[in-house]
């Protein structure tokens, strides 16, 4: 099958968008590859055309490296919908059917495969996969990769390791939001440096209409939000009010609810059911306008939202960039406003201590887990965070070290009960002070840029040459 007859059959479509065939072809005549494009530009279809174009005589498969499980979902959802062989295996799946999709990929089914890195942790699913002819190993969220970028994950810096494991199959990286020096460290990552072409769709969306203004205080910013989502250019869509903290959140709520403006709020706090519920209710148009924090948006492809409006300052560039990605995917004018009040960056400081810890603090928890594992069990997370420092109940260090112990595998999970099983000795990267504190460094750079942003007059420009940068 030839790439466009796929596109055709399988999706529907009639053409390719932008580069998408040249990318197609690129990566179906063997050349490693790497995606740097805008959300919802159709990076997926330049690794799942050529998964299905492979001939089908020698069972191949297309290997896709996802950092998200709820994302998966939805993708391989979707794909199924379009009559594609695609499959997921993540830790939401029960014991029976794991066990079943193993042999369903060891026996040959299945075009694409949908796993996290995390999975080649798993002895039997490292066999399974060794019986497959991996013809295409496609990184989505590849910034992942990067210490550099904004979600580092450890799992995807061992991408390397796997991709090796595999037998250094052909590759395609992709991600929305990718600057030089990330792009750099995922070619060195992989192996690849010189030798992975980069297809860089810019970063423009003519579309979207870009600002922000200043606001003075909290009221100050409430009236220009009303006056915003009363503009008549932008009506008649959805609109997303992303905010760094729940209890501002919660302020402008009850403001709306008074205002008598509808709306549905969600974060963190909520259940999983009912932020489920909320996102639904969102997608299918029920619910125009959602109060959310950052937890809000993943595989959030709701074409008609007219207008993103951060009421609180983003911690970095490439978080807002990507938060505002959901504006307008329908190609309609739409507005990303930003509503920057001064003192919401100690709001963000606050939030760079709190995700770096000192090795001090990190080897206290280890310890604590270590010496005092039955009270641990016993009394909960809530008991650590008293003895480990008395100062804020909100305080989120112990939450951020159990997650990078975690990923680190020095710890079974990052949450109870796994996050109280130590199977590891502590590694040196956390009882060293220079190298953390290279990495808050860094955190509060990308904050810095925020401000620069905020003072840039073309901020498009700004935007461009952030993410394009030198390579
Ligand atoms: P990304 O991975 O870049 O965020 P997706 O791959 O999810 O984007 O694609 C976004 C949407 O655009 C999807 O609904 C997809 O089916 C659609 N799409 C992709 N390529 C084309 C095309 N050539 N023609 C029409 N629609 C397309």
């Amino acid at each position: 099958m030839t790439p466009i007859e796929a596109l055709e059959e399988y999706f529907g479509y009639a053409s390719f968008r932008s580069r998408q065939a040249e990318i197609v072809d690129h990566v179906l005549s063997g050349r490693h590859t790497m995606v740097v494009a805008p959300t919802g530009m159709g990076k997926s279809i330049c690794f799942q055309i050529p998964a299905l174009c492979f001939s089908e005589s020698d069972y191949p498969l297309t290997l896709v490296l996802s950092p998200l499980v709820a994302l998966m979902q939805d993708q391989v959802d979707s794909l199924r919908r379009r009559g594609i062989d695609a499959a997921f295996i993540n830790s939401l799946l029960d014991r029976d059917t794991r066990l079943q999709r193993y042999d369903e990929v060891a026996s040959g089914k299945y075009r694409l495969l949908y796993v996290t890195p995390e999975r080649f942790r798993k002895q039997d699913f490292c066999e399974v996969i060794g019986k497959r002819n991996i013809k295409l190993l496609a990184i989505d969220e590849a910034h992942c990769v990067s210490q550099w970028g904004h979600d580092f994950r450890p799992d995807y810096s061992r991408v390397g390791e796997i991709r090796s494991r595999l037998g250094s199959p052909t590759t395609i990286a992709l991600t929305a939001t990718a600057t030089a020096e990330v792009r750099a460290d995922i070619r060195k990552q992989l192996g690849l440096e010189g030798d992975m072409r980069l297809f860089h769709e810019g970063i423009a969306r003519e579309n979207l209409a870009i600002d922000a203004i200043a606001a003075y205080d909290e009221d100050e910013k409430y009236t220009q939000l009303i006056t915003a989502l009363r503009d008549p250019d932008y009506s008649g869509g959805s609109v997303i009010l992303y905010f760094s903290l729940i209890k501002t959140l919660e302020r402008f709520s009850d403001r709306l609810s008074a205002d008598a403006i509808d709306h549905v709020a969600y974060h963190g706090d909520l259940s999983r059911g009912a932020r489920r519920a909320i996102q639904d209710e969102f997608m299918n148009g029920d619910a125009d306008l959602v109060l959310a924090t950052g937890a809000f948006g993943m595989g959030v492809d709701k074409a008609d939202i007219r207008m993103v409006i951060h009421c609180e300052t983003p911690g970095s560039i490439e978080s807002y960039y990507q938060e505002i990605g959901r504006a307008g995917r329908d190609g309609k004018p739409s507005r990303c406003l930003w509503l920057y009040d001064q003192n919401d960056l100690a709001t963000q400081m606050q939030f760079i201590t709190w995700a770096n810890p000192e090795a001090e603090y990190f080897g206290r928890v280890y310890n604590l887990l270590v010496e005092h594992n039955e009270p641990c069990r016993a009394f909960g997370l809530d008991w650590m965070n008293q003895r480990l420092q008395r100062v804020s109940k909100h305080d989120h260090r112990l939450a951020t070290v159990l997650a990078m112990l975690d990923r680190y595998e020095v710890l079974a999970n990052k949450s109870p009960p796994g996050c109280f099983e130590v199977l590891s000795e502590l590694p040196d990267r956390f009882r060293d002070d220079a190298a953390l504190e290279e990495k808050r460094i860094a955190d509060q750079k990308r904050l810095y840029a925020m401000v620069e942003f905020f003072q840039a007059d073309d901020k498009k420009a700004f935007l461009n040459q952030y993410f394009l940068g030198d390579e």
